[in-house]
């Protein structure tokens, strides 16, 4: 989900709301057959019925394959597919002159209500990702970066796991402003997050941290891996994010600077000191990484 754009997150989020929309149709429906004592659609009151409503249709069908993989929505299935099985037995019980007793229409309510937790669940889970995001470049923006670094940083201080708190910032930005505009500028800074969210792991995160910093988080990662992913990153921004609109071929640097998410130090600090390190990296000629702590020669 870190690596969706903003447009198509926004997309997904529409798609969402829509398909819920229509199941609170679908159930505005039946509740008016129940109490007007009318005659059913028979694919309510088929196998697969759950299949057959429009949200059951989207849902395995249309729905984005993004989706898939989020829990929430995986969650969605059971509660939803059980929540049409009763109202199809309470439908039939309808259909063949029987009474709904009040228990039945309770278990009825209660599927139901389940069933908007689950979806509540999601859109809330959407919301928040399109909230947290910059939507210049469509990484994630300070809103919820240090709640997110400091429960990592609980589970370091377990023992749980290492991770590693990168700070990159953009060579001579200044210059491509000046030189080509600040659109073109923007343009850079959106392909520079677009690269590194496309060739990072799903899991890693790329914060703004400031006007052209980054902070790239690699949660489960040791020194060593870190630095191979950020080296990699690093020349892959050289090599193939062009500065959109310069005559001849220019491509984008940046000085790294890493460092481990500490156990001993606040996250501030281990964040303070990848920025020292990213200073040692302009030192030492920009285009290249350093890591905390510095050599003595940087
Ligand atoms: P250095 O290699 O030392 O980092 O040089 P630099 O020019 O990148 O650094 P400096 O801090 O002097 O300039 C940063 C520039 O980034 C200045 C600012 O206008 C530009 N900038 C910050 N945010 C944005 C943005 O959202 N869009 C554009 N186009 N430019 C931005
Ligand atoms: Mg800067
Ligand atoms: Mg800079």
């Amino acid at each position: 989900m870190f690596s969706i754009s903003q447009e198509n997150l926004q997309e997904i989020l529409r798609q969402v709301r829509q398909a819920v929309y229509n199941h609170e149709q679908w159930h505005k429906n039946i509740t008016r057959t129940i109490m007007c004592r009318l005659s059913c659609d028979q694919q309510d009151v088929a196998e697969d019925s759950h299949r057959c409503c429009l949200f059951g249709q989207w849902y395995y069908g249309d729905a984005p394959q993004e989706l898939r993989d989020k829990v929430a929505f995986v969650a969605i299935e059971t509660v939803h597919r059980n929540m049409h099985q009763i109202a199809s037995r309470l439908l039939k019980t309808m259909a063949a002159g029987g009474v709904i007793l009040p228990d039945d229409f309770d278990t009825f309510a209660n599927a139901l209500d389940n069933l908007r937790l689950q979806f509540n669940t999601i859109i809330r889970e959407l919301e928040e990702l399109l909230q947290n995001r910059d939507p210049l470049t469509g990484a994630e923006n300070r809103v919820g970066m240090l709640t997110t670094l400091r429960e990592m940083h609980s589970m370091v201080q377990r023992g749980m796991q290492r991770c590693c708190i990168v700070i990159a910032d953009l060579d001579h930005f200044k210059h491509v402003n000046d030189t080509y505009g600040h659109q073109v500028g923007d343009r850079v800074l959106a392909a520079t997050v677009h690269y590194l969210k496309k060739n990072l792991r799903p899991y890693d995160r790329v914060f703004r941290y400031g006007g052209e910093e980054f902070l790239i988080f690699l949660p489960n990662t040791d020194p060593q891996t870190g630095l191979m992913a950020i080296e990699r990153m690093r020349l892959g921004l050289a090599e193939k994010v062009l500065v959109q609109g310069s005559a001849a071929p220019e491509f984008v640097t940046a000085s790294f600077g890493m460092s481990g998410l500490d156990e001993g130090v606040t996250v501030e600090e281990s964040i303070d000191r990848a920025d020292k390190a990213m200073y040692g990296a302009k030192k030492a000629g920009r285009n290249c990484v350093r890591t905390w702590p510095l050599a003595l020669e940087d």
